[in-house]
């Protein structure tokens, strides 16, 4: 399509290449490992580490040459990579290169790439069948390129103060369940529950949307001119980023744009993070019955804070700083609930032969169980001792494992289900609702489960983390 020598030739190149970077790299799994991927250096050790790519010159072309440390991440990685760069020809790189430039255009050019494009990416690997329709994809760039300043907007639109009132006390609420849980482990020693609890006072909170709005002054748009506008909004999100290098953490930041429906934990700031976008059904309906929303957005809350004591989350203390603050027997019983719990994940099959990783996606699976139990237990205080309604036959207990069910509620075609399960750190939906549930004991109650029933889970099979 752009006349390029011997395409085919350059396309099996290019899956060779492909393929040996893939190789040399970690699993999603290893990759999530905090101990493992913190690796500072100096540019120079890096050419010394990995030799055969000039790391310095990539850097400083980079614009990031000051940087006194750089993280690598993968680090046994990184010898392999270099030496795959030094092996290859000019005639390999310059395909590779070509074709990575083509893929992330190919978007924004005329109509014969962007279909080639959609049947190569999302049909052929990810079984889609029809594209996005046009506004659908235009609405995305907007937001990758220009997120706050719609987000600003959304926010002025429809996040009303109420919201963030509301999601205030529900996190306060949240928060006292995770401190009460905390203090009333069986098997945590006094020693590390101090330090467990001194970590969740120290927890930052961001709702809604960001208090300092981004500047975009300084980025130029074209109406006439798509593939600029996206160079242009790329080269601007690139010098923002480099315009980070040797001044304080920004603590005001947020990861993300207030228009985005999810949340999230930063491990490193010790926050959690609430745009005004979750604050919407099924997550949060002000006029809904509250059962349903504590099911929502209280396991969502739940879900952030058990980040903060999952696998990874608890390798940092109160401040962010990577540091091991658990007594040695607190960390081995911790491991062996998780190793219990992600050997369930394991045994969860998608396709035939293709299965939920539990080491990948243990993180999540923690923090979904960690959840529900505390959106449960803010939601039984909520109550102050009254009974709760029964709505349309169902009890509040009952009503709130139905609000997190209908909060994952989704479809997946086959193909895609196969890509999550290898990329993602998430457990498909499915698992995401059963998996943790059949670990939560008032479920069992609730519900009246009793061993034969195909979820059911023996008491000592069941995993107790938080
Ligand atoms: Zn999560």
């Amino acid at each position: 399509m752009v006349g390029w020598p011997d395409p085919e030739k350059s396309a099996d190149d290019v899956i060779a290449l492909e393929t040996q970077i893939a190789d040399a790299s970690w699993s999603r799994a290893e990759s999530r490992n905090r101990d493992r991927t913190y690796n500072p250096m100096t540019p120079a050790q890096l050419d010394a580490d990995a030799p055969g790519f000039p790391w310095s010159t990539w850097l400083s072309t980079a614009r990031v040459g000051e940087a006194g440390q750089i993280v690598i991440r993968q680090k046994t990685a990184f010898p392999k990579l270099a030496k795959i760069f030094a092996d290859s020809t000019v005639e390999i790189l310059q395909g590779w290169a070509a074709f990575h430039l083509l893929d992330q255009t190919a978007p924004y050019l005329s109509k014969r790439f962007v279909e080639s494009r959609f049947e190569f990416r999302n049909k052929e690997l990810a079984g889609q069948i029809e594209e996005q329709p046009r506004w659908k994809r235009a609405t995305q760039l907007v937001n990758s390129s220009l997120g706050e300043a719609v987000g600003k907007e959304y926010v002025a639109r429809h996040f009303p103060p109420e919201s963030k009132a509301t999601m205030e006390e529900l996190v306060g609420l949240l928060k006292a369940a995770l401190q009460k849980r905390i203090e009333r482990l069986e098997w945590m020693t006094p020693e590390t529950k101090a330090k467990a609890l001194e970590k969740l006072s120290m927890f930052g909170v961001k709702i809604g949307y960001p208090n300092k709005w981004r500047d975009y002054s300084a980025l130029e748009t074209d109406v006439g001119d798509l593939l600029g506008n996206v160079r242009r909004a790329n080269e601007f999100r690139w010098a923002y980023a480099v315009g980070k290098l040797g001044k304080p953490v920004d603590r005001e930041e947020w990861g993300t744009t207030p228009q985005t429906v999810n949340a999230y934990y930063s491990s490193t700031r010790n926050e959690i993070v609430f745009p005004a976008g979750i604050l919407q059904a099924p997550f949060f309906d002000p006029s809904a019955d509250m059962a349903i929303n504590y099911g929502g957005i209280g396991g969502v809350i739940g879900h952030e804070l058990t980040h903060g004591f999952d696998d990874q989350g608890r390798k940092s203390d109160g401040y962010g700083v990577l540091t091991d603050w658990w007594q040695p027997a607190d960390a081995v019983r911790f491991h062996s609930e998780a190793t219990r719990y992600g050997a369930q994940f394991d045994s969860y099959s998608v396709a035939p032969g293709v299965n939920v990783k539990g080491a990948q996606t243990m993180g999540e699976n923690i923090a979904d169980l960690g959840g529900l139990l505390l959106a449960l237990d803010a939601y039984r205080a909520s109550l102050h001792g009254k009974p709760a309604p029964v709505l349309g036959g169902y009890t509040g207990d009952q009503r709130l494992f139905l609000g997190w069910a209908q909060v994952w509620r989704s479809k997946t075609r086959p193909d895609a289900l196969k890509q999550q399960v290898i990329t993602d750190v998430h457990s498909p939906s499915r698992f995401r609702v059963d998996g943790p549930m059949r670990n939560v004991d008032a479920w069992y109650d609730v519900w009246g489960l009793k061993p034969g029933d195909k979820l059911y889970l023996k008491p000592e099979d069941r995993a107790q983390i938080w």
